[in-house]
């Protein structure tokens, strides 16, 4: 039996970024990170559009409007201190037609709420900062840029690891069970006792927490978000990030052109009911999986409520013609021929037995456990505030 302070369950950014608040502040403590994959940042992590989001979108007051301003400025000073690069490309949002002003002027409001830099410009400003693009009007975000959480992630683990935490990967956590003095894990190789268990688990959130005894009031439903690299266009298409006003029917921020920190641009993601949890590629199913999305009373309310963009995102992920329809938009220059197919990720977000998409940030706790129930966009932007939330409340100091 292996016996730690405190045991992380997750090597995503949130997991990580935890482990590694938690050795600072207690250092000379035993803090052990679990990752059931054989390499850390598999899933979520490794799988996003790579964007340090400035906070334009969250409801003011919300936990995701404050940790995603503070987590901006947390990511930039780590890449900073550890050598990883970044840009602060900043990024439009285009309103493609009259109708989607209002929306547009919407988001203005909200940002100056969440007290982020934000810009109106007319369509002409627009255009003239990006010829390529079709606006007829925008905003202008200075403060989004773009990043690999990824190599983030790696950074993390490395400064975890030299300040004596323990990482094990290929050690997935099948269940366990809380006690007066501590929480016991079983893993597929060993039992592990900690004082407190922190769960990352991301797509997994749900399960870990019914496992673990507790009696979550949410599930986590799949949604895949797929993307395309753009070929054949220049290397100067577009000089920031663009992305339409968002659909209010719908929950994510909308298919956007991203330029990527290695060079070129992918469009994506859409936002595609998923029949596997890890489900990355169109045919993937798990029974399982799906079998347990479908007993969950909220899955059968979201989808009737939300039925019309449902059958949209799925026209869009069958029929390239259709995907394409969103980009040509505002990129009337990008054609079928450029898309090529690229990396999916599947988002973790959490639905309530009433329907509800939860739409913050969503923690439990019990005396010993903390679950991070909801961490979907912007938790890689917010992942250093998230932590630092989450060992304040481990620590009582919250
Ligand atoms: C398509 C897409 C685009 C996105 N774009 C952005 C963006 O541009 N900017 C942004 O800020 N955010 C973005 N996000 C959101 C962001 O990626 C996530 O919010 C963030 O990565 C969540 O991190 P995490 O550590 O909670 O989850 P994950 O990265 O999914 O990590 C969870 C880890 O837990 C492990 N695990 C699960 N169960 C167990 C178990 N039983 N035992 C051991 N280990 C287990 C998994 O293997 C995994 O490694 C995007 C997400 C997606 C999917």
């Amino acid at each position: 039996m292996k016996l730690v302070d405190t045991v992380i369950i997750g090597g995503g950014i949130v997991g990580l970024a935890t482990a590694l608040d938690l050795m600072h502040r207690q250092p000379g403590t035993k803090v052990l990170l679990l990752e059931k994959e054989n390499h850390l940042a598999q899933h979520q992590t490794g799988r996003n559009s790579g964007v340090i989001h400035a906070g334009v979108y969250y409801a003011p007051g919300s936990l995701k409007a404050r940790f995603c301003r503070e987590g901006a400025a947390a990511t930039r000073a780590f890449c900073l201190e550890n050598g990883i690069p970044f840009q602060d490309c900043g990024k439009l949002i285009v309103a493609t037609d009259e109708a989607e002003l209002p929306r547009m002027e919407a988001l203005f409001d909200r940002a100056r709420a969440n007290g982020i830099a934000i810009e109106k410009l007319t369509g002409a400003e627009a255009r003239a900062r990006e010829p390529a693009i079709a606006a007829v009007a925008a905003l202008w975000s200075p403060a989004t840029g773009i990043v690999d959480y990824a190599a983030v992630a790696a950074a993390m683990a490395k400064r975890f690891a030299e300040a004596g935490g323990e990482i094990l990967l290929g050690e997935e956590v099948l269940d366990g069970r809380e006690a007066a003095s501590g929480v016991t894990l079983r893993t597929k190789k060993q039992a592990i006792t900690a004082g407190k268990a922190v769960f990352c688990a991301g797509l997994h959130a749900d399960r870990m927490a019914c496992r673990m005894g507790l009696s979550p009031d949410f599930r986590i439903i799949p949604f895949r978000g797929e993307y395309f690299r753009i070929l054949n266009q220049p290397a100067d298409l577009v000089q920031t990030l663009i992305y339409p006003v968002p659909d209010p029917e719908r929950p994510f921020l909308g298919v956007h052109l991203t330029r990527k920190m290695g060079g070129g641009f992918t469009v994506g993601p859409n936002a595609v009911l998923a029949a596997k949890r890890e489900g990355y590629a169109k045919t993937d199913i798990s029974v399982g999986d799906l079998a347990e999305s479908l007993a969950w009373p909220g899955f059968w309310r979201m989808l009737g409520n939300n039925l019309r963009p449902a059958i949209s995102e799925l026209s869009g992920s069958l029929s390239r013609a259709a995907y394409l329809k969103k980009v040509q938009r505002y990129c009337g220059q990008i054609s079928p021929g450029d898309l090529d197919p690229y990396r999916a990720g599947v988002r973790a977000q959490a639905v309530r037995r009433n329907g509800q998409l939860v739409d913050d940030f969503l923690f439990m706790e019990s005396a010993h456990m903390l679950h991070v129930c909801n961490a979907p966009s912007p938790a890689a932007t917010a992942a250093v505030p998230i932590a630092a939330h989450i060992v304040d409340r481990l620590l009582g100091a919250a």
